[in-house]
């Protein structure tokens, strides 16, 4: 599948774009709007993919950055140092052509980088490093200079007007086979002739478990699709940022999993990844989610206190300098919840999106193809391929 093809029928509007010859502004009144809710990979991927062939794109992202589970925090320590930890999605690895293609396109454009160092997994009744790899499987990358910088670059391409810090709480499809989208807020966000949501959340009973409001997009509209996005199995995961003044010499690799252990899943070495600080020693543990499902259970799916937090924070690093490893104390740390790390089910393996061509409704993400970056990016794309080979016949 390769869709980053020009589509003729909508070229003019891209040449009108460059030309300043050209009213753009009556141009863009009556070119095909395509409205994509979530700035994470999966709805960057598509925004650009739809932009490149012509149709125009406006994406609505609730946070106030780009990047979803790909995003960056930036933290500030007790004596003023700016701290960035990836404290979502470490590295990516890819093995399908179409995601290679944009992959290598993100790295001539300096976006992407290989991460080069080796990862291993430890086992915490043996307290013995395993399985260092030495030549990994798949080549693991970073964005550049943080995991979000992919989704940034995206969400500023030709053609896509991004708007961050913009819930969608309402999607309405109108009679005239328009939709009509509102903000959280109450506000009018405009008419669009297609919608793309790349969060499973629009439509699923846990939007109202967290915010208390029915989910944006009424189920009752595409009741085949409601189906499938219904309960969608999740993990949660909670993340452990942890900043330290000298580097963890007793540990030889700069990335591990963690076998028998309860508490932690994953650790690596932040700051070791191609163009990132190395003024401190950064470093990002996982939970399990069996730990992470028992303090939900405790405090329920609202965000959590910092009291919360600080007590998971606490429990995650007494885990990691339980392994013997004689780790200090670090002069930062912080803990950070993500409620639904992973997707534990597939719902559109083959299609790689749902989609509604009569309502011009598509719903991508990783949960439809696999729980990585690289599903999400394969769903991104096969939305843009659903709506700009029905947008084209328009
Ligand atoms: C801790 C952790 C570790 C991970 N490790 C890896 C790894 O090693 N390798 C790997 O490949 N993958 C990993 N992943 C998974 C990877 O990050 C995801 O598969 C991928 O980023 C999902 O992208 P997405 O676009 O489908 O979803 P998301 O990134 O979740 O994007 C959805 C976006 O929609 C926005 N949104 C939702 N509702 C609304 C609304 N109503 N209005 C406006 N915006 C809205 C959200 O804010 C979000 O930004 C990890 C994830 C986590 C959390």
């Amino acid at each position: 599948m390769t869709i980053t093809t020009i589509n003729y029928k909508l070229l003019p509007f891209c040449l009108c774009k460059s030309d300043p010859s050209i009213d753009t502004t009556t141009m863009s009144n009556v070119a095909t709007k395509v409205a994509v809710v979530g700035g994470g990979i999966s709805g960057a991927v598509c925004a650009s993919t739809l932009a490149k062939n012509g149709i125009s794109v406006t994406l609505f992202e609730s946070a106030r950055g780009p990047g979803g589970r790909m995003s960056q925090r930036r933290e500030i320590s007790e004596d003023g140092k700016e701290l960035l930890f990836d404290h979502g999605a470490p590295f990516f690895s890819a093995s399908n052509s179409d995601v290679l293609r944009l992959v290598h396109e993100w790295e001539s454009k300096g976006l992407v980088e290989e991460w080069k160092e080796n990862c291993g997994s430890f086992d915490c009744i043996s307290k013995k490093f395993l399985d260092i790899e030495q030549e990994a499987p798949n080549k693991k990358y970073v964005g550049i200079p943080g995991m979000n910088s992919i989704c940034k670059a995206l969400c500023n391409e030709t053609g896509v007007e991004s708007k961050f810090g913009v819930s969608i709480g309402r999607l309405e499809c109108l009679d005239d086979e328009k939709w009509s989208l509102t903000g959280l807020d109450g506000q009018n966000l405009g008419r669009f002739s297609g919608v793309v949501v790349s969060d499973k959340g629009i439509a699923s009973p846990r939007f109202t478990d967290v915010t208390g409001r029915p989910p944006p997009l009424d189920l009752s509209l595409t009741p085949e699709l409601a189906l499938k996005l219904q309960d969608i199995p999740v993990s949660p995961c909670f993340a452990l940022m942890l900043a330290f003044s000298e580097p963890l010499s007793s540990i030889s690799v700069k990335g591990f999993s963690f076998k028998n252990s309860e508490i932690l899943s994953w650790s690596h070495c932040d700051s070791s990844k191609p163009g990132r600080s190395t003024a401190s020693e950064r470093w990002v543990l996982h939970s399990t989610a069996n730990y992470a499902r028992g303090i939900i259970a405790q405090t329920g799916l609202q965000k959590p206190s910092s009291a919360t937090l600080t007590k998971v924070a606490e429990e995650l690093f007494q885990e990691f300098q339980s392994i013997g490893l004689n780790i200090p104390r670090p002069f930062f740390m912080k803990a950070h919840r993500w409620g639904s790390a992973f997707p534990t089910a597939s719902i559109a393996r083959e299609q790689k999106c749902l989609w509604d061509r009569k309502k011009r409704l598509a719903i991508c993400g990783d949960f439809c193809v696999s729980p990585n970056v690289e599903g999400a990016i394969l769903s991104g794309l096969a939305a843009a391929s659903k709506l700009t080979e029905m947008l084209s016949c328009l």
